[in-house]
């Protein structure tokens, strides 16, 4: 038997309508002229159930609008990363339309309250709803709930892309005047970002080696750090910083650290537990993992993330709700991917160190590395990326990438599909040589992006390109 609609306006009438003429009518006038939205609902055998639809039910914190019991899973503690990835979020609370097992998209700019006292309740805290798409939205606040669970943060705040997460961050955290401390190593915006834009409101930066702690010893002492800021590992050459360490030195001095942790994923390393105030993805890379989306989190202490929040309302980095959608989506087989990614890049890396025509590779679970034993303390697996430097220039090295079939040559990481790119190009040519060498970007260097295709597929690919130049 067909379904039949029930029309709900919060007010509990219960008038039955048919499908097909309810549904295309979604509009009716309200009391005094205004026209109001009535969402409808899905009865089974003319029997009304949950009002699933209405504004009300879309609450995340409305407990009696869920459709299963499991609401424990991701607030004890007790769940791996593994099942986190798949339900962290998204059981008990999160909002449910006619009993979908997947998280609704929420796609609206705004929503409606019933009355003046409604809105008033909710100012106050009383009825919990969302007001305006910049402030809030119920398939984004379930992401956020997945990245916090994940990270064992306290709060979580997604936006629209890893650099607004960043830039938001560091306007919201560091006041005019103010010090922060970074490192090297790290994606060019980033840098750009701190060295171009912050000194317009008299920010200062010291740039340390992701290593150097007597450099952090200094500059803490030297001026009222804000924060201390770095990816770890970073981009491209995969150095890592000592988490633990950075923490018992900033701590003492009210500076926070914050760790961008794209590269790791919080299945290979969480920051939170290791010391860090904050941690940063961008989501655009292993968290939504099948590069068709734009992303971005922060997360960690709730004092924190409510200052980065309140500037995000302002700035308005609003991710899509579709795009929420993409990430959460992507992020339930975050540990299959991960898991398959460290595995095909830590063997990928051993044959290439062994390789005549490699000079040299950068990765973390590699004895070689400048940050092995730090990545082996706080990380539980290495990673997709591998960088790489070509016996040769930059010609050879462009050969080797021209020659390669399997992988696409493009930026970004993390995805399922294997990338290649030659930071040079990609990133960095319009800094011209001197600039490169100044900040360690060699001509004859590969990133290497670890897709989920087998290891062997990506090994023979690679095996017959470097048998080519
Ligand atoms: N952080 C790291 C480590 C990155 O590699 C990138 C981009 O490559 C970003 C942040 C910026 O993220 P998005 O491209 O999502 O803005």
């Amino acid at each position: 038997m067909a379904p039949l609609y029930l029309k709900s306006d919060m007010l509990a009438r219960t008038r039955a309508y048919s499908p097909l003429s309810s549904r295309s009518v979604h509009t009716k006038p309200a009391p005094g002229g205004r026209t109001r939205s009535i969402p409808f609902v899905r009865l089974t055998n003319s029997i009304p159930r949950l009002f699933l639809c209405s504004a009300a039910s879309l609450s995340h914190n409305d407990q009696a609008q869920t459709n299963n019991n499991n609401g424990d899973i991701g607030k004890d503690g007790t769940h791996s990363a593994g099942t986190l990835s798949v339900h962290g979020g998204e059981l008990g609370g999160r909002p449910s339309v006619h009993d979908s097992l997947t998280t609704p998209i929420v796609q609206t700019a705004t929503y409606t309250f019933e009355n003046t006292q409604q809105l008033i309740d909710y100012q106050e805290g009383n009825y919990g709803s969302y007001e305006y798409g910049r402030y809030g939205n119920p398939t984004v606040k379930v992401l956020e709930d997945k990245i916090k669970a994940l990270e064992m943060a306290e709060d979580c705040l997604v936006s629209s892309s890893g650099m607004n997460a960043a830039c938001t961050m560091l306007l919201a955290l560091v006041p005019k005047g103010g010090h922060i401390v970074t490192t090297t190593d790290c994606y060019r915006r980033t840098r750009q970002f701190i060295q171009t834009f912050l000194p317009k409101m008299d920010i200062t930066a010291t740039v340390i080696d992701p290593s150097d702690l007597g450099a952090l010893e200094q500059a803490l002492e030297e001026h009222d750090v804000s924060l201390f800021f770095s990816e770890s590992p970073t981009n491209p050459y995969l150095r890592c910083v000592d988490i633990p360490k950075i923490k018992a030195m900033c701590g003492p001095k009210n500076a926070a650290v914050v760790i961008d942790s794209t590269f790791a994923t919080p299945i290979n390393q969480q920051a939170i537990p290791l010391g860090a105030d904050l941690v940063i993805h961008s989501a655009t890379k292993y968290l939504g993992g099948h590069q068709d989306v734009l992303a971005g989190s922060i997360c960690g202490r709730s004092d924190l993330v409510a200052e980065v929040r309140r500037m995000h309302h302002i700035l308005g980095g609003t991710i899509d709700p579709h795009a929420a959608y993409l990430v959460l989506r992507g992020m339930k087989t975050l540990d299959v991917r991960v898991e398959r990614q460290n595995a095909t890049a830590m063997e990928i890396a051993k044959r290439l160190q062994d390789h005549p025509k490699i000079s040299w590779v950068h990765y973390p679970g590699l004895e070689t590395h400048p940050d092995h034993e730090i990545a082996k303390a706080q990380m539980t697996g290495y990673g997709g990326v591998i960088s790489f430097e070509v016996d040769g220039d930059l010609w050879r090295t462009a050969a080797l990438i021209d020659a390669v079939r399997l992988p696409y040559i493009a930026p970004s990481l993390g995805g399922v599909e294997t990338l290649i790119e030659q930071p040079t190009v990609v990133s960095y040519w319009d800094q011209g040589p001197e600039k490169r060498a100044e900040i360690g970007i060699k001509d004859n260097l590969i990133r290497f992006s670890c897709g989920v295709e087998p290891m062997e597929d990506i090994w023979a690919d690679l095996a017959q390109a470097l048998d080519t130049i």
